[in-house]
């Protein structure tokens, strides 16, 4: 158990770890601070933790686990802040989706008899700030540890061990290696998905209507991932362009094969492809990363009793008026978000 663990930034990872915290009884004492006046506010309002400060350099006085969970871009720049603030034999870590970079841009600040232990706990969701926090959302999640060579292996199991206490699966690899994975699963998915949605944005008025109403075609889950946080995600790509840009131009090939396929008709290519990646979907679901209810567990209207009148279809509602799925009354729609994670 720490002490007190000092939380540099308390959005959606910072909330959530205070929360965690609290609930798995990993810390006697947590103290928390952000950038503007309005979040430290809020995180006094929302209780998160028993102090809140303003400064970081205050925030670290004493912590023997400090976490900084502020955007990739700024790590560098609190890591100058704290480093002369911290106590001897302190653990400092961090949670950025990126690791080499932050290495390199907090590594220099921290002073010598300071474990520095970067962390990225791969879970998330499209929301930020105070309020978007929940203590479970690291439950079964994964969390990498990136420790640079040398770093006292005791430092590195104690912070294990606070995340194994917060639900997470811990794995420790090279920050590099770190980089590569999360380039294919976390950065390019996002990319592809703030590239499609804003083509779909570009397309001509008539046109943009009907992509928002038909979007249950498979749209509306590229939104969601481009939703997230625009700050954190230029950091991101930022921070981890070599790594990304490598398997940009892996993906570029394949979409180009893919392309080819369609345009001479081989079926057979296509066919093989997409069954290669049906099984992948299904392996995620076999070691429990995802849901295996269908439409990734959203909920999903019942049929009504008795047919609505004609009238009641709107226009162009020929046929049975039968509501058909998205199309619920507004009274009986779910609340925006269901509550599905995206990882980062
Ligand atoms: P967030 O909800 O936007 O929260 C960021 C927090 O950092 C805010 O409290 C902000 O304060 C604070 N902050 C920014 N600059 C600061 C500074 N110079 N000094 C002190 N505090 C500062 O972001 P998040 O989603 O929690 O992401 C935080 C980190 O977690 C990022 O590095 C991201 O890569 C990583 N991560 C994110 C996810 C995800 O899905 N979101 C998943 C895994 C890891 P104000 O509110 O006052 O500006």
């Amino acid at each position: 158990m720490f002490d007190r663990l000092a939380l540099i930034g308390a959005g959606l990872i910072g909330s959530s770890i205070a929360r965690a915290a609290r609930a798995q009884n990993a810390v006697r004492e947590i103290v928390a601070t952000a950038q503007s006046a309005a979040t430290r506010r809020r995180v006094a309002e929302l209780g998160l933790a028993d102090q809140v400060v303003e400064g970081n350099a205050a925030a670290v006085a004493g912590a023997d686990l400090v976490i900084v969970c502020v955007p990739v871009g700024v790590c560098g720049a609190v890591a100058a802040e704290i480093g002369p603030h911290l106590s001897r034999g302190a653990i400092v870590s961090d949670v950025g989706s990126v690791k080499e970079a932050v290495v390199r841009e907090m590594g220099p600040h921290l002073p010598k008899g300071v474990h520095f232990v970067p962390a990225h706990p791969v879970a998330g969701t499209e929301h930020s700030g105070p309020d978007a926090g929940f203590a479970t959302l690291f439950v079964g999640r994964w969390c990498i540890l990136t420790p640079p060579e040398g770093t006292d292996s005791a430092a590195v199991e104690r912070l294990a061990a606070f995340w194994s206490s917060l639900g997470a699966n811990v794995e420790t690899m090279p920050a590099t290696h770190h980089d590569l994975v999360l380039a294919i699963t976390s950065h390019l998915p996002h990319l592809i998905a703030y590239t499609i949605v804003g083509t779909a944005d570009e397309l001509a008025e008539v046109t943009r209507s009907e992509v928002l109403k038909f979007s249950a075609g498979g749209f509306r889950d590229f939104t969601r991932i481009a939703a997230s946080d625009p700050t954190m995600w230029r950091d991101v790509f930022l921070a981890n362009r070599d790594a990304v840009l490598e398997m940009l131009g892996t993906f570029n090939e394949d979409l180009s094969q893919l392309t080819r396929a369609i345009r001479r008709g081989d079926g057979e290519a296509l066919f093989a492809h997409f069954t290669r990646t049906r099984a992948i979907r299904r392996g995620i679901v076999q070691i429990g990363q995802d849901s295996p209810a269908p439409d990734f567990g959203r909920p999903h209207p019942d049929l009504p009793v008795e047919p609505r009148p004609r009238a009641e279809a709107g226009a162009g509602g020929g046929g049975t008026a039968r509501p058909v799925s998205g199309e619920r009354p507004a009274a009986r729609r779910a609340p925006p978000g269901n509550g599905l994670e995206i990882t980062s």
